[in-house]
């Protein structure tokens, strides 16, 4: 074998070696690259005796992260008129979320992306017009369960008269149709007038709310599959024993919890699915009560949901969104 061929071969070798090595490192950057995608969004929750709070929460294929390391609140300060909930995504490498401890841990937070999208109900039309999918689930712990059976639920979200389908229908001149899920699933299973059943194999009483809905999500999720994906709005309805809230719900989405018999209460089941269009609270600043964010009284976002919530002869009176509130809606 002559020299050159030699040294022809050796080059040929050398360039091959280098291509798979780059190919490598390629595959290797691609891998560490992958990302997970954190939807954003605000939590409003709501008490009994004191004022409600907000939160800033992360929620990976529906479920909320349970602990978030490493996000300085530089991050949150330098993106305040970027993110918008309910539409923002955080884009995390992958390798810093844990999915068993539901935990993120992020090393970098230069390494964080944000994207927005326009908020489309899974319907395919905006949020506030048109027919929407509703599901509302109910749950049997080991120690307790939902008090509201099927049948009460259903006649209190979907019924002919006083219900969450009713009420909004009414207020937005029947522009919006909260209509029962009647189906199957995603995963095969049937569901009949929008209301689902699940079983929860923890105990309840003297939890806290947050570790409950995660053990509801994870069930109803393994029950239904993907929850956000199939349903416009899921109603959850919280075994009780856990603590003095009311409800939460996340402004610009599909979920809002409720601590159990608060589920049978129209003016708060109003008023969440409100938070989940996207409504703020009513007449921040008055202080002639207490509740300064709830100074108007006129409105289901402010004092008007929780001064009628159940009047003298038992019968819940609420009432329909003010003129800035519609006007929002688009009604
Ligand atoms: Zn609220």
């Amino acid at each position: 074998m002559g020299w050159k061929l030699l040294q022809k071969l050796s080059s040929k070798l050398t360039f091959i070696t280098l291509l798979c090595t780059f190919l490598l490192i390629q595959s290797r950057v691609r891998e560490n690259n992958q990302i997970e995608k954190c939807n954003y969004y605000i939590n409003v929750i709501h008490y009994e005796d004191k004022e409600s709070s907000s939160n800033r929460i992360l929620e990976i294929n529906d479920k909320r992260i349970r602990t978030v390391n490493g996000i300085t609140d530089n991050f949150w300060i330098r993106n305040k008129k970027i993110l918008k909930s309910g539409e923002s995504i955080i884009l995390i490498p992958k390798e810093y979320y844990n999915e068993e401890k539901n935990s993120l841990n992020i090393l970098d937070e230069s390494l964080l992306t944000i994207e927005n999208n326009a908020s489309i109900s899974s319907s395919g039309n905006t949020m506030t017009m048109g027919k929407k999918k509703v599901l509302a689930i109910r749950a049997n712990a080991i120690d307790t369960s939902t008090s509201m059976d099927i049948k009460t639920t259903e006649n209190r979200i979907f019924g002919k008269k006083n219900s969450l389908k009713s009420q909004y229908m009414k207020c937005s001149s029947k522009q919006l149709k909260l209509s029962p899920y009647k189906g199957i699933s995603k995963t095969g299973v049937a569901i009949q007038n929008g209301v689902g059943e699940i079983t929860i194999n923890i105990n309840v009483k003297g939890k806290r709310s947050d570790y409950v809905d995660d053990a509801m999500v994870d069930a109803a999720s393994k029950k239904y599959g993907n929850l956000s994906a199939q349903f416009d709005h899921v109603i959850f309805c919280m075994p009780p024993g856990t603590g003095d809230w009311l409800a939460y719900a996340n402004i610009n989405s599909w979920k809002s919890v409720y601590n159990d018999k608060w589920c049978d209460n129209l003016s708060t089941l109003q008023h969440e699915i409100g938070h989940n269009l996207n409504l703020g609270h009513s007449g921040e600043g008055n202080s002639a009560y207490g509740y300064y964010m709830y100074g108007d009284e006129s409105c289901p976002m402010g004092f008007g949901s929780y001064n009628t919530h159940l009047s003298e002869d038992g019968i819940d009176r609420p009432r329909c969104f003010n003129g800035a509130k519609s006007w929002q809606l688009g009604w």
